[in-house]
């Protein structure tokens, strides 16, 4: 397969910005054994990405475009893209609805021209984008692959990631072996420290680290003759980056925060019970979502109101008034009246302001009458885990829109759960 990466955007030729979504796709796409012959820059103009377009389908497999998704005037990628391959473009009503449902997270108001950003060219894969409100597409035609891209790394590379190498994999007819492991409790840049030297010293099997939802992730490929080949080629470099990371890589099979968690406790018996209030159901919902989680989840309370936490838990007023709804005090005496409640072996509760920031007076979760409402800041969140007669807490000022808050809330409860469970087992 023969590929060419078209960088799209007037910054990049004025040298305002380092085309470096070019050489981290062309290392990517060297990984799956894909030829790159040319990389291309054009600015922000319709005739001229027509044409570049043109010439690199004339001699590419794939053309894997970045930039120019953004909802403004100068972003035309995916109008110039339908229109050069005779497609359509179309409302996708998933997307429209993603994009009001951001706007109305973040409180603001949704302007005409984000609703673009929901057309894509007819029968095109969309890909999703969990970090930014542009999503991808990839269009298959006459026996081409087209992928459009945004241009910041940081919503690139994960999307990239996540679905295009992937898809990908599956096409090129090399043999290619690849392990997503994932990392939690420690940020990109002290994990890349921390593993450098091995991601430096890797040609193949190669190592790539990128930022998805708040969680690190790192991805492990090789290129090899067969799929057993692949493991004994990619088992040792996990072992590497698992004695530089410890209990800070959780899986190195792609599972979810909550799968892993959810099969220690099954493994060990635990059962489960949690009280909500900013993250309203999410963490029951997550932990939901695996199945056999019946074994061991037995009950969880969504106490968003003060008055909720006094009635259905027995949190005392005197706390709340005292030290406010989102206070490590608060969550403590939930986790412990949780307890008294439910009887299992762990507990989880979780308070905290969800935002958004942009909102003058935030509002807490738990209610809008408590003195946290002016004092604390948007996206403060304390933490209570119980197991087996031990307790943990923790504050964490977390940002980012309302759902990014709760979600990364929820990875670090079930974090805390696991590494207590861990230590336990030692
Ligand atoms: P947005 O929705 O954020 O507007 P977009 O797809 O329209 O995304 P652009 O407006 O073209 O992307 O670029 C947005 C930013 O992404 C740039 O200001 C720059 O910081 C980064 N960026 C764009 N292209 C590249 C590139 N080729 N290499 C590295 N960074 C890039």
């Amino acid at each position: 397969m023969i590929a060419e990466i078209l960088a799209v955007g007037t910054e990049l030729l004025m040298g305002q910005i380092t085309n470096t979504n070019a050489q981290y796709l062309s290392r990517r796409l060297n990984d799956l054994g894909v030829n790159v012959y040319y990389h291309s820059v054009v600015g922000d103009n319709p005739v001229r990405l027509k044409e570049s377009l043109k010439t690199a389908l004339s001699r590419a497999d794939l053309v894997i475009s970045t930039g120019g998704l953004g909802p403004t005037q100068d972003d035309l990628t995916k109008e110039t893209v339908a229109e050069t391959m005779g497609l359509k473009l179309v409302l996708n009503e998933e997307i429209y609805q993603k994009i009001r449902d951001f706007f109305e997270r973040v409180n603001r108001k949704m302007m005409e021209n984000n609703v673009k950003q929901a057309y894509i060219p007819e029968n095109s894969m969309i890909i999703p984008n969990n970090n930014g409100t542009a999503p991808g597409c990839m269009i298959e035609k006459d026996g081409k692959i087209v992928v459009m891209l945004p241009g910041p790394p940081k919503e690139m590379i994960p999307m990239f990631e996540e679905t295009v190498f992937p898809h990908l994999e599956k096409k090129t007819g090399q043999t290619i072996g690849s392990r997503m492991l994932k990392v939690f409790g420690i940020g990109e840049s002290e994990m890349e420290m921390k593993i450098m030297d091995l991601i430096k010293a890797q040609s193949n099997p190669t190592i790539a680290p990128y930022v998805n939802m708040g969680e690190v992730v790192v991805r492990v490929t090789a290129r090899c003759r067969d799929a057993g080949e692949a493991e004994s080629m990619i088992d040792p470099v996990i072992e590497k980056i698992r004695e530089r990371l410890g209990t800070n890589l959780y899986s190195v099979n792609g599972e979810t925060m909550e799968e892993v968690v959810v099969k220690l406790i099954t493994e060990k018996n635990i059962n489960i019970s949690v009280a909500e209030s900013c993250t309203g159901g999410m963490l029951a919902s997550k932990l939901v979502n695996v199945p056999g989680v019946s074994k061991v989840f037995e009950k969880g309370f969504i106490t968003y109101s003060d008055s909720a936490k006094i009635e259905i838990l027995g949190v005392s007023p005197d706390t709340l008034k005292k030290y406010g709804a989102v206070s490590r005090e608060t969550a403590l005496e939930m986790v412990d009246c949780l307890i008294k409640k439910t009887g299992t072996r762990a507990g989880i509760s979780i308070t905290g302001m969800a935002g958004p920031d942009t909102a003058p007076d935030p509002v807490p979760c738990g209610s809008a009458h408590s003195p946290d409402a002016l004092k604390k800041p948007a996206g403060l969140v304390y933490i209570a885990v119980y197991l087996d007669g031990r307790t943990e807490c923790a504050e964490l000022k977390l940002n980012g829109d309302r759902e990014r808050v709760r979600h990364v809330a929820c990875l670090n409860a079930l974090n805390m759960l696991r590494k207590m469970i861990i230590e336990v087992r030692r």
